[in-house]
């Protein structure tokens, strides 16, 4: 459930029509709804209310500041992926203790940076990186709370880009080896074994990946109390997906309901670490019709958005729901391709898409846009990243403006030789 819907024949987040943002900050625009965000929250902490949780909002889903704090002041933690996660995390009032911290490749420096903030724990991916972070906690004389990330070798059914649980994929330790590399993280002096943790990938649409996922870590957690080796914390990961055209995935509350009963019976405080499913429906891209155009093939709408602000369609070729943001129920449909401004051809919004005929000059929302969406964009082709804005209501406020070709080319300048 989300809060954007037509009212009096206008696309409303929450009580403010999204013409009169678009009209004030320009397009293209993000458009947060808060509403969304903290019912998100509760859906999941409610589904979980039975057990000892913590959940973690995994920040790279979506990076702003304003929505990392809306979250942190309901309760939640953040799993982060690198030192820049981190420093906003922090800076949007997420206690460290509610951090964990995950990806296949941290520096030296984002390990110390962590230790020094004083995180809950470390979910580390190799031998390598278990072996660095103890030598560099020694140095700052401190222990690093780790966890290591199993690969549990279960097909999450997604899209292959977004599969991270298999025994091909870069993430985590093959379950044969992680049990070895317990052993010896056992006997590191600067290491303390807090959990394990898993995260198999993204957008799935069933709960047997995940009840298969938890089976096998239960039988490692069974065979590492078998070695002496007690853990505290059992981290889940994300990977719950939403309904972005004709999905019907799990609500949080279908998906406790199959796992919460053998989470129980572990007796380990439970970590989550959900993206998608909390800001995903959260967020909408809106933009404007620049042109519309026909070809022997095609009927093409060009709109000012494009790869750059929301590259989901282009690299997962993934569907977002394209809506007029004036609602004209008597207009004809089309069959078109939405497009951007950008000089590829895998610049698409939708394509060979159903939809109502749009017309140069007015405005379109891209549903779903929250997760991944802000937080992938890019600069391609020069254009400054979009603005973003939080909804509260029939509040509304800039939580990032857009930036501007000047802040582009900061930093840029010409070798002495070309002076
Ligand atoms: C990306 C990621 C998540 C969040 O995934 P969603 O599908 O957005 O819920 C959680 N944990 C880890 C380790 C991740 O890499």
């Amino acid at each position: 459930m989300h809060h954007f819907s037509y009212k009096h024949g206008q696309l409303h987040a929450e009580d403010v029509p999204l013409s009169q943002i678009a009209e004030q900050v320009g397009t293209p625009t993000y458009v947060y709804s808060q509403a969304t965000l903290e019912r998100h929250y509760r859906a999941f902490s409610e589904a979980f209310g039975g057990l000892d949780t913590l959940i973690c909002f995994a920040v790279k889903a979506n990076s702003n500041r304003a929505v990392i704090n809306t979250l942190a002041a309901q309760g939640a933690g953040a799993d982060i992926v690198s030192g820049g996660e981190l420093t906003r995390s922090l800076a949007a009032g997420v206690p460290a203790e509610r951090i964990v911290y995950s990806g296949v490749g941290k520096t030296v420096a984002e390990m110390e940076q962590a230790l020094d903030a004083g995180i809950l724990m470390f979910n580390l991916e190799s031998a390598q990186e278990l072996e660095v972070l103890n030598q560099v906690a020694g140095r700052l004389g401190v222990k690093a709370p780790v966890s290591l990330r199993v690969n549990p070798d279960v097909d999450a059914q997604t899209h292959p880009k977004i599969t991270t649980g298999l025994a091909k994929n870069k993430f985590g330790l093959d379950m044969e080896l992680a049990f070895g590399k317990y052993q010896e993280a056992a006997k590191l002096d600067h290491v303390e074994l807090k959990g394990i943790s898993c995260h198999i990938g993204s957008q799935l649409t069933k709960v047997e990946p995940f009840a298969d996922a938890l089976e096998r870590v239960a039988v490692l957690i069974g065979r590492l109390k078998g070695a002496g080796i007690e853990l505290s914390l059992l981290d889940l990961g994300g990977g719950l997906g939403i309904n972005y055209n004709d999905e019907q995935p799990p609500s949080p509350a279908q998906y406790a309901e199959a796992l919460t009963e053998r989470i129980g019976s572990l007796g380990l405080k439970l970590v989550l670490e959900p993206g998608r499913a909390i800001v995903g429906n959260a967020g909408v891209l809106v933009a404007k019709v620049l042109f519309t155009k026909d070809t022997p093939a095609k009927h093409f709408i060009v709109s000012d958005a494009a790869m750059n602000d929301l590259v989901r369609p282009a690299m997962y070729d993934s569907f977002h729901a394209i809506l007029p943001v004036m609602e004209d129920p008597s207009r004809p449909k089309v069959v078109a391709d939405v497009v951007g401004p950008i000089c590829e051809t895998g610049d698409f919004l939708a394509r060979d898409r159903e939809m109502p005929d749009l017309e140069r000059g007015e405005f379109l929302a891209a549903l779903s846009a929250g997760a991944y969406g802000f937080s992938m964009a890019s600069t391609y082709n020069s254009r400054p990243r979009a603005a973003e804005v939080l909804v509260n209501g029939d509040r509304w406020s800039v939580v990032r403006t857009r930036e501007t070709v000047e802040e582009l080319m900061r930093g840029e300048s010409l070798p002495e030789w070309m002076e």
